[in-house]
C-alpha cells in the first residue's frame, strides 16, 4: 500500500468521553508526525459521538477529526469497528495507525492489521522513526525487558497499540480543528453479532490495588472450598483477597482477585501469599510490597526470594494455627 505519510490515531471513547489512553495515543501519533512533518488524523467511530468528536478537535497535535457516526458502533462489537477502521486506513493511507491498547483495542486491533495486510506491535511504550520505518518499543518478560521492533516494510502502514500510561496527555487549546463527518460502508458480513444486554460489574480488584494488606492464595490450597481460609486470614488481618493467575484459570476466584503480569500490580505494606509458588508472572506484580511474608511447603519455592519472612510448612496446618493466634490477640 502506497501512504500517504499521515498519521491516523482511533480515538476511542467509554461513557461518553474519550479515553485516557487515547489522549496518550494522540501525544504518541503527534510525536511520529511531527519527526516526519506530516498530519495527525484522528477517527472518532461510535454513535452520538459529536462532543466527544469536539474534544479531540480540541487537543495540541490534532489536525483534523473524521467522525464516523453509525448505530451499528454503539454497543461496541467488533465486526463493526474493524470495517470502520479499515475503511478509513484504505482511504487515508497512513504512514502509521495508532489505536489504543483498551480492552477494545486489543480486541479489534490484530484483525484490522490482517485486513491491511499490515504490521502490528501491540503494547507499544515509545515509537520512533529510524532509517525511515518505524520503530516501536515494548516490555517483555512482564516489564522486566524492553525490546525494540522494527517494522521490515518500507512502507505503512505501520500499526501499533499504544500501552496506558506510556504517554503524557496532550495540551488542551482553545481553538478546534476540523471535524469532517465520514461515509463508511458496514456490510452484514460486519454485523454477525450484537450485544443483547449490559449489565455492570462492581470490580473489586481497585480496592485490591489500594489495599494495605493483601492475603493472596495459590494452587496449593488443592480446591476452591479451600480458599475460605485464605478469606478467614484476611478477616483476621482485616486484608484484602488476591489469588494467583492458577487459581484464577481455575476458576476457584474471579480475575478481579488476579496479582500479577496479567492482573493487578500491588504494593501493599504486608503482602501475604499462601501456597503460591513465585512465578514470574506474579512476582512482578507483587514484588514492591513492603513486607512480602510466604507459607509454602516447598523450601525451594521461588517466592521465598522476594520474602521478608518465609514459613515452610503445611498451609493446613500453618493458617488455621495463624487464624487462631491473630484472633486470641484481638479478644
Ligand atoms: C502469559 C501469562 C500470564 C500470566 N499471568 C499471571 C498473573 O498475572 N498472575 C499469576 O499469579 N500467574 C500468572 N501466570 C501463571 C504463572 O505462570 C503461574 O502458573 C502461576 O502464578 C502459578 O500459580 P500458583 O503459584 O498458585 O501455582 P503453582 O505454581 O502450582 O504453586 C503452588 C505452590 O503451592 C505449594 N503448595 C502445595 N501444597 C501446599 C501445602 N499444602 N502447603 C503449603 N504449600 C503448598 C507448592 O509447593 C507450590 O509452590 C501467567 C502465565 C502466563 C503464561
Amino acid at each position: 500500500m502506497t501512504t500517504s505519510g499521515d498519521i491516523l490515531v482511533v480515538g476511542e471513547h467509554r461513557g461518553g468521553k474519550p479515553r485516557g489512553v487515547a489522549f496518550e495515543t494522540v501525544t504518541a501519533g503527534r510525536r511520529l508526525a511531527d519527526a516526519i512533518g506530516k498530519h495527525l488524523t484522528v477517527v472518532v467511530p461510535g454513535r452520538g459521538v459529536a462532543d466527544i468528536a469536539a474534544v479531540f478537535a480540541r487537543m495540541v497535535g490534532v489536525d483534523r477529526v473524521l467522525v464516523a457516526d453509525d448505530d451499528r458502533l454503539d454497543p461496541f462489537t467488533a465486526g463493526p469497528w474493524i470495517a470502520t477502521i479499515q475503511s478509513v486506513a484504505m482511504r487515508l493511507e497512513p504512514a502509521a495507525l495508532l489505536i489504543p491498547s483498551s480492552i477494545t483495542g486489543r480486541d479489534y486491533a490484530a484483525r484490522v492489521a490482517a485486513r491491511l495486510g499490515a504490521g502490528l506491535v501491540p503494547d507499544v511504550t515509545d515509537v520512533w522513526f529510524d532509517d525511515g520505518r518505524l520503530v516501536a518499543q515494548r516490555g517483555v518478560l512482564g516489564g522486566r525487558m524492553r525490546t525494540a521492533v522494527q517494522f521490515e516494510d518500507d512502507t505503512g502502514p505501520w500499526m501499533v497499540t499504544v500501552a496506558p500510561g506510556a504517554f503524557p496527555k496532550p495540551e488542551v487549546r482553545e481553538t478546534a480543528c476540523s471535524i469532517e463527518p465520514l461515509d463508511i460502508h458496514i456490510s452484514t458480513d460486519d454485523t454477525r453479532v450484537s450485544v443483547t444486554e449490559v449489565t455492570r460489574h462492581e470490580a473489586t480488584g481497585q480496592a485490591l490495588a489500594n489495599a494495605r494488606r493483601i492475603v493472596s492464595g495459590g494452587r496449593g490450597l488443592g480446591k476452591a472450598e479451600n480458599f475460605a481460609l485464605v478469606e478467614q486470614l484476611a478477616d483476621a488481618l482485616n486484608a484484602a483477597v488476591g489469588a494467583s493467575g492458577a487459581v484464577v484459570g481455575a476458576g476457584w476466584r474471579p480475575h478481579d482477585d488476579q496479582v500479577g503480569s496479567t492482573g493487578y500490580t500491588v504494593a501493599p505494606r504486608l503482602y501475604l501469599a499462601v501456597g503460591i509458588s513465585g512465578a514470574p508472572q506474579h512476582l512482578v506484580g507483587m514484588q514492591d510490597s513492603e513486607y512480602i511474608v510466604a507459607i509454602n511447603r516447598d523450601p525451594d519455592a521461588p517466592i521465598f526470594k522476594v520474602a521478608s519472612f518465609g514459613i515452610v510448612g503445611d498451609l493446613f496446618d500453618v493458617v488455621p494455627a495463624l487464624i487462631a493466634r491473630l484472633q486470641s490477640m484481638a479478644e
